[in-house]
C-alpha cells in the first residue's frame, strides 16, 4: 500500500519528532508498503520535516496536499479528520503534545498492517 503520512501533528508536534517514526517507517518499508509525506505547507516543507526527524532515506516521496499525488493515496495517518474520512483507509493520530511515551505510531502500525490484511 502507498501510505501518506502528515507532517505537523502527525511527525512533528511543537518542534519535536514524535517517538517511533523511523521504526515504523522501516517496518512498513520490510513489509513492501511505500511510505510517502505530504503536508498542506508544500512538497518543501514535507521533505525538510523527513530530514528533521530522520527519514528521508526511507520516505519514498513528498508531496503538497494541495493536489492530487501521482500514485493512490491507500491509507493516510492524520491528526486531521477530514484528511481521514477523505480516503479509503485511515488512522486518525492524537496530535503529538511531546509526551515522550507516546506509542500513536505503533498503534497507526497495527491498523495499516491490519487494512493490508
Ligand atoms: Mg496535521
Amino acid at each position: 500500500m502507498n501510505v501518506f503520512f502528515d507532517v505537523q501533528g502527525t511527525l512533528v508536534g511543537a518542534g519535536m519528532a514524535r517517538p517511533h517514526i523511523r521504526e515504523v517507517f522501516e517496518a512498513l518499508i520490510g513489509e513492501g508498503h511505500h511510505v510517502y509525506i505530504w503536508s498542506s505547507a508544500g512538497s518543501g516543507y514535507a521533505r525538510r520535516a523527513a530530514e528533521f526527524v530522520g527519514v528521508d532515506d526511507l520516505a519514498f516521496g513528498y508531496f503538497s496536499k494541495a493536489e492530487p499525488p501521482p500514485v493512490s493515496v491507500d491509507f493516510t495517518v492524520d491528526d486531521h479528520p477530514a484528511m481521514v474520512e477523505t480516503f479509503s483507509d485511515g488512522h486518525l493520530i492524537k496530535p503529538f503534545d511531546r509526551d515522550p511515551n507516546d506509542a500513536e505510531l505503533l498503534e497507526a502500525l497495527r491498523e495499516i498492517r491490519k487494512a493490508a490484511e
